[in-house]
């Protein structure tokens, strides 16, 4: 008997930046045209990188992970990590194309951020989360900045933000330790002061995550120093010395973790580790927390990204893929199933490079209040709902691969194993869900902010569908405000509802931002699809209040018994029924 040859055609990727409808639409629309025809040559080099050469490299690659060395062959302690070929690759291209640079060069004023991280964007998914070291290089560049320390500025600033390998250095952000990662005010690592009044840091860092980084910015305790964040000082250390050994630190062991897996995260002891303190002896976790809005908008664009990734590969394998006589591109529940995901992307996306743009307003001393109110409350709030998001739709991507997503060899997992840890770092989805409770309880300006773009976004659309879809994200925020304000002073209501709270604002302001971008491309681009997106994203759970019961969800999350009389919903505004 003879078998017919049969080869499963694996899904193909295109020039990332030409086949990408929703970033070229974007910025067609928020960078001035001559700008654009500027940065277009490079955006377009790095898509065709990232969807050609460097894709193939990364499945090449696969197998490899960062190697720690710790002793040489002469007994001599080392603590060498061999990073892989992708990442050796992606440190070049990062430099050359200014993938951290382009956000420091002037000339672009509030432009320089949506240029930045467009680049960012198109580079992340094909390089193996080497954006993670990025990341933390960008925000330390913008922390040591307002720091005002004008010799660590000097010294390390221009390196951060190089354009040339050969001297563009990668920063850490040692801030986790054995104590907890959300808890940082619990830090036991302490600074010491010696006769020649310079410091010298000990103790253990349970998460670094760019060990092979020049640099650090860290948390100790100085001795003598209060307890709690505010008793934190925030450090500035070089991890080598002269002779390029790691200067009084110590690697234990890289973490064998479920994805990232070529980031080389470290465990780490400071034994003596010579740092200077950035700004003053107190204060560190509140200090750093400019390095924290960046990591987590970059995690929030870099969520965006890969969910961008995903739906292209499974739109592409579904125009291969035959299954019941036809292509699954013509499936109708297909098709239902990849609009819902990319109206998912589309909404990430906006949702993300709407923090992008405040953030570039905000450098270029552009900004209007209201949005600096709002830029105040979206980092978080972008960052858990796009965290969220990307889990969700990368897990149906490989679904809508079939048996083949699950598949180590297609490179498929690795959306799913990358796209994991990002609810996680840089703040889990429930600690920035209390942040943002308690910014909003501090102060309601953002919200209000957020409210009017809200309902902005809704008056000035004219679409019939899009106005509906406005108005779906506008009454979710009314819902999301009534919550807030019939459960004030119920503690634990409001922290029971944190998670749903931010998420509705994350959601409903997502949805507005697409409404823009829709009724802007029907009426400069003569196109629908965005329009398609805002409405398929307005029939997804935006307003996640309604429908609540606290009585009921304590006995689901103890396993307690829960009497069989009528359940008391509690409704967005806190009214039982
Ligand atoms: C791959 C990877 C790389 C990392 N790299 C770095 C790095 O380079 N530098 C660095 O400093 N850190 C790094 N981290 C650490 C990361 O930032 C922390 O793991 C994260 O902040 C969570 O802290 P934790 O692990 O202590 O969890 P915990 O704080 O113990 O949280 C456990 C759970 O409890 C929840 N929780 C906590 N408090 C509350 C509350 N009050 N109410 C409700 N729920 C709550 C959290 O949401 C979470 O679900 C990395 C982590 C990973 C996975």
């Amino acid at each position: 008997m003879k078998f017919k040859p049969f080869n499963q055609p694996g899904p193909q990727l295109g020039n990332q930046y030409d086949t990408d409808r929703v970033l070229r639409s974007y910025l067609r629309r928020a960078l001035p045209p001559e700008l654009l025809a500027e940065v277009e040559p490079s955006l377009r080099e790095l898509g065709e990188l990232a969807g050609g050469e460097l894709y193939r490299l990364q499945l090449a690659d696969r197998l490899n992970v960062p190697v720690l060395t710790q002793w040489d062959a002469w007994g001599e302690r080392i603590d060498h990590i061999e990073v892989t070929a992708v990442w050796k690759r992606a440190e070049r291209l990062a430099a050359e194309f200014g993938i951290v640079a382009a956000a420091y060069e002037r000339a672009w004023g509030r432009f320089a951020r949506p240029v930045q991280f467009a680049l960012a964007y198109l580079f992340h998914p094909s390089t193996d989360v080497y954006t993670c070291p990025l990341a933390m290089t960008d925000g330390a560049a913008r922390t040591l900045i307002l720091s005002g320390n004008r010799q660590l500025i000097d010294r390390a600033v221009p390196r951060l933000t190089s354009r040339d390998p050969a001297t563009f250095w990668t920063s850490g952000q040692w801030m986790t330790e054995f104590t907890g990662g959300s808890d940082v005010g619990l830090s036991e690592s302490v600074a010491t002061l010696d006769e020649a009044e310079d410091w010298f840091l000990h103790g253990r860092k349970w998460f670094t995550s760019a060990t092979t980084s020049q640099m650090a910015l860290t948390l100790a305790r100085p001795e003598g120093s209060g307890p709690g964040g505010k008793g934190l000082a925030m450090f500035y250390l070089e991890l080598r010395d002269e002779d390029g050994r790691l200067n009084h630190i110590t690697i234990n062991r890289l973490k064998d973790k479920l994805g990232t897996r070529k980031v080389p995260t470290a465990e780490l002891m400071l034994e003596g580790a010579p740092a200077v303190p950035v700004m003053g002896l107190t204060d560190g976790v509140r200090n750093i927390i400019p390095m924290l809005h960046l990591t987590r908008t970059w995690n929030s664009v870099m969520a965006a990204s890969t969910m961008r990734r995903g739906v292209a590969l499974a739109r592409d394998y579904a125009h291969r893929r035959k299954a019941f006589g036809a292509l699954l591109s013509h499936q109708p529940l297909h098709i239902d199933t990849l609009a819902w995901l990319q109206a998912e992307t589309e909404a990430a996306f906006h949702l993300s490079f709407c923090l992008v743009e405040l953030i570039g307003r905000d450098e270029a001393d552009d900004i209007a209040a209201a949005d600096a109110d709002l830029l105040r409350l979206l980092t978080s709030i972008a960052k858990l709902t796009t965290g969220r998001q990307v889990v969700t739709v990368v897990s149906e991507v490989l679904e809508a691969h079939g048996g083949a997503g699950y598949i180590e060899d297609t490179g498929l997992p690795l959306l799913l194993r990358d796209g994991q840890v990002m609810p996680i770092w840089e703040g889990t989805t429930n600690v920035l869900s209390l942040d943002t409770l308690r910014a909003v309880a501090r102060d309601q300006a953002g919200l209000v902010a957020l409210q009017r773009k809200v309902s902005a976004a809704t008056r000035e659309a004219r679409d019939p569908a899009l106005v509906e879809a406005g108005q779906v994200a506008a009454r979710a925020v009314h819902n999301a405000l009534h919550f807030l304000h019939e459960n004030a002073g119920e503690r634990a209501l409001l922290e029971a509802g944190a998670r749903r709270f931010a998420m509705t604002l994350g959601r409903a302001l997502a949805l507005a931002l697409l409404v823009e971008q829709a009724q802007w491309s029907l009426d400069n681009e003569q196109d629908g699809r965005a329009r398609a997106a805002a409405v398929r994203f307005s029939r997804t759970a935006i307003d996640l209040l309604a429908g609540v019961d606290p009585a009921a969800d304590f006995a689901l999350a103890n396993d307690e018994p829960l009497p069989s009389g009528p359940a008391a919903l509690v409704d967005a505004a806190g009214r039982a029924s």
